[in-house]
């Protein structure tokens, strides 16, 4: 049986929005995916796109044995309201040792016991897009994504300030603390930014920096 589930196979626990989203996308991606609800309805509506669905209840340990979930190596739960049920299938993969256990929380609380039990990855979807918008809607920025650490990268139009002479002239790094790492040009694509990159009005940056830095740099000049 250890081969029935390739190296890139993932478990997906839940098919509530989050769940089948990331489901339907890693099959889209090529990798072996089985997802596992509780649902009757639900494990009908998604067996039609997904090659393999199963209706089990993910907090038997037995069950989910039998299902064969100790030969994933990578596994998601992505149940969210029922703290419980989420905790409970959480745990069961850790004691069948799948290596890499990700889980879906609610509020930070939950994120807290999920971590305590050992999850490797605890991800905060509504949090995050939360956080996503918050900084697209009071900055200037077109897109955001904060890494872990503080670090964070946004695409922006480049700066009025900034346009006209080459990058190392603008000292953006010893002024602001952020790198401008691609630029595009309207109707171009994305190319890396050099020394010598000079960027015109209208066209596209993408910015590297603390979380805060780029931030400041986009309240301050971004758009200006
Ligand atoms: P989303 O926001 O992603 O739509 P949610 O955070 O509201 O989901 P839940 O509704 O709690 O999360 O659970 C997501 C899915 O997990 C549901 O489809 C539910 O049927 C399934 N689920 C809940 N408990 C279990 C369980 N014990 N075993 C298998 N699936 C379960």
């Amino acid at each position: 049986m250890a081969s029935r589930h390739s190296e890139d196979g993932v478990l997906v626990i839940g098919l509530g929005r989050f769940g089948s989203t990331l489901a339907e996308t890693l099959q889209e991606l090529g990798h072996h995916v089985v997802a596992v609800d509780s649902n009757h309805d639900l494990v009908q509506r998604w067996s039609g796109k997904l090659t393999h669905v199963v209706e089990a209840d993910a907090t038997s340990e037995e069950v989910m044995r039998q299902l064969g979930a100790h030969e994933f190596r990578q596994a998601v739960v992505a149940i969210g309201t029922g703290i419980e049920a989420s905790v409970l299938a959480t745990g069961v993969l850790l004691d069948l040792s799948v290596a890499e256990v990700w889980s879906k929380a609610i509020t930070r609380e939950h994120g807290r016991i999920l971590e305590r039990i050992g999850v490797n990855h605890v991800v905060y979807p509504e949090r995050d897009a939360g956080e996503r918008v918050a900084h697209l809607l009071t900055g200037r920025l077109i897109d955001f994504l904060e890494l872990d650490d503080n670090y964070a990268i946004a695409k922006l139009r480049a700066p009025r300030g900034i346009c006209g002479r080459a990058l190392e002239k603008t000292a953006l790094r010893s002024r602001y603390g952020i790198t401008i790492v691609g630029a595009k040009k309207p109707g171009g694509e994305f190319t890396h930014a050099e020394a010598g990159t000079v960027l015109d009005v209208g066209d596209l940056v993408v910015i590297a920096g603390r979380t805060d830095r780029v931030e400041s740099f986009a309240a301050e000049i971004g758009g200006s």
